[in-house]
């Protein structure tokens, strides 16, 4: 199964979609990438999400990327009688520390930490600001608030308290415990949230050593200002919209988000801009034209994946809202002005031979109107750098490993072969050529580019271009 668009798609899933029939409507509607949300999943709902995905991944034997996306310190409150409570404007509503279930006068909040800090005055959005609450009366153990704003408050929703300095530690005991837990189900990325620094996700590195890669998800001011740093350690980031626009003006997270996309490409890191695509969705059949334009923005950015929140994990129109982020992105990438946009902004390679021979390939491909550009490569790295040129042709990664594979599934325009490793140079020319045809990206008697690290399986060693010529029916 091969996509036939560049940006990938990364679908949350959640109570409308954890059946493994579910997962696999999804993917074939064009999810490349599936997130569990640990805000909302106990570990032995993530361990039945990694088994239907790892089962649907079998299936229709195409590597599949899984992004388990820890909580981080978030506020939250709990959970409400019923699922939610109607907060109405001008009402008194207490947050406190008693776990009692919610409801329309109070809800617990699982943070002691923040009572001391917070003061009479004091903000506290719930919801993504949807709810505005203010602080009239503070102790260690509740704080009373009136309802600025009201709304329907459901379960364990977030609080962003813009007044209030929290201590936050990167990773919250809760985390620790999720991060073991998604590590032993050998999943592929790791969302750290509300990061503020670089140490945030070295602290992260230190525990998953190599087994999933770290994504920073970029939703706090002090993240945006310290960006540079944090692209140095990061594996990718997320423009993670959600809270970005609850903890800086709203007006704001646009001119971020192309701030974000840009350092990530220049840095050769996916970006994966999420929330809110196409919110409408959740309860409609149809986007809104502004939904349409917003997923083709951060399309014609270049962006490496466009994502859904609870479109995908708790809409009534999940496998909908797939579809229509890939014809939206189908339809973008084929437009004139799309090629010249990517490669306006095309970064310049750096000082590396991997960059230099990827930017070759690129100029080799379009020089010679070639089908494709194959890399071998097995921690991933050839492959992110060659995307990193955001080429025309397809680019189609081959690795011997199953994790590299899964790993390149969010990474823009890569079409993943998970392959045994070549035996030589023409063993190499021969399969990439076969993989080529086999998939459908080159035709027989086309050419294309492959290349490569010799001797194969070294890391970053990327010193080979080859041109090929594909050969037909023969090659089976
Ligand atoms: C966001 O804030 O945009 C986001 C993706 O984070 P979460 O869904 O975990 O709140």
């Amino acid at each position: 199964m091969r996509r036939l668009r560049r940006t990938k798609i990364v679908a949350t899933l959640g109570p409308a979609s954890s059946s493994r029939e579910m997962i696999a409507k999804l993917f074939e509607a064009g999810a490349d990438v599936f997130r569990i949300n640990m805000s909302h999943t106990p570990h032995d709902k993530m361990r039945e999400l990694v088994t239907a995905i790892r089962a649907v991944e079998k299936d229709y034997n195409r590597p599949i990327g899984i992004l388990v996306d820890l909580q981080g310190p978030k506020l939250r409150v709990g959970a409400f009688t019923g699922g939610s409570a109607m907060l109405e404007q001008g009402a008194s509503f207490t947050l406190d520390l008693d776990s009692a279930i919610g409801d329309a006068n109070r809800a617990h909040l699982p943070h002691p930490e923040i009572f001391a800090g917070m003061e009479p005055g004091h903000s506290l959005l719930l919801d993504d600001g949807k709810i505005r609450l203010v602080a009239t009366e503070t102790d260690r153990q509740k704080i009373v608030t009136r309802v600025e704003v009201g709304g329907k408050l459901s379960d364990r929703k977030g609080v962003s308290l813009p007044d209030t300095v929290i201590p936050f530690s990167a990773l919250t005991p809760k985390d620790h415990s999720d991060l073991e837990a998604a590590l032993d189900t050998g999943i592929d990325w790791i969302g750290l949230s509300f990061i503020q620094r670089p140490d945030d996700i070295a602290e992260a590195k230190k525990i998953t050593r190599g087994r999933a890669s770290v994504m920073a998800k970029i939703e706090k001011p002090q993240a945006v200002y310290r960006l540079d740093e944090i692209m140095e350690v990061t594996d990718s980031i997320m423009v993670a919209r959600g809270d970005l626009g609850v903890e800086m003006p709203l007006e704001k997270v646009p001119g971020i988000q192309k701030q974000l996309t840009r350092a990530s490409r220049r840095a050769g890191k996916p970006v994966v801009v999420a929330t809110q695509m196409l919110e409408s969705m959740i309860n409609s059949p149809v986007p809104t034209r502004a939904e349409v334009s917003d997923v083709a923005t951060a399309i014609f950015d270049g962006a490496d994946a466009i994502m859904l929140s609870a479109e995908s994990a708790a809409g009534k129109y999940p496998v909908e809202a797939v579809m229509t982020m890939n014809r939206i992105a189908e339809e973008v990438e084929s437009e004139d002005g799309y090629r010249a946009i990517m490669q306006a902004q095309h970064a310049e390679p750096e000082a590396t031979g991997a960059d230099a021979i990827a930017a070759a390939a690129r100029q080799i491909a379009d020089t010679l109107d070639l089908s494709a550009i194959i890399c071998w490569t097995s921690s991933g790295s050839t492959g992110l750098r060659v995307a990193r040129e955001r080429p025309q042709v397809p680019i189609v990664a081959i690795s011997p490993n199953l994790a590299t594979g899964r790993k390149l599934s969010v990474a823009w325009g890569i079409h993943c072969v998970v392959a045994e490793d070549a035996h030589d140079q023409d063993d190499m020319v021969e399969r990439a050529c076969r993989i080529a045809f086999k998939d459908g990206i080159a035709k027989a008697g086309r050419r294309v580019i492959i290349v490569a690290g010799l001797p194969l399986g070294t890391p970053g060693a990327t010193n080979m271009i080859r041109i090929a010529f594909v050969g037909g029916e023969e090659m089976d």
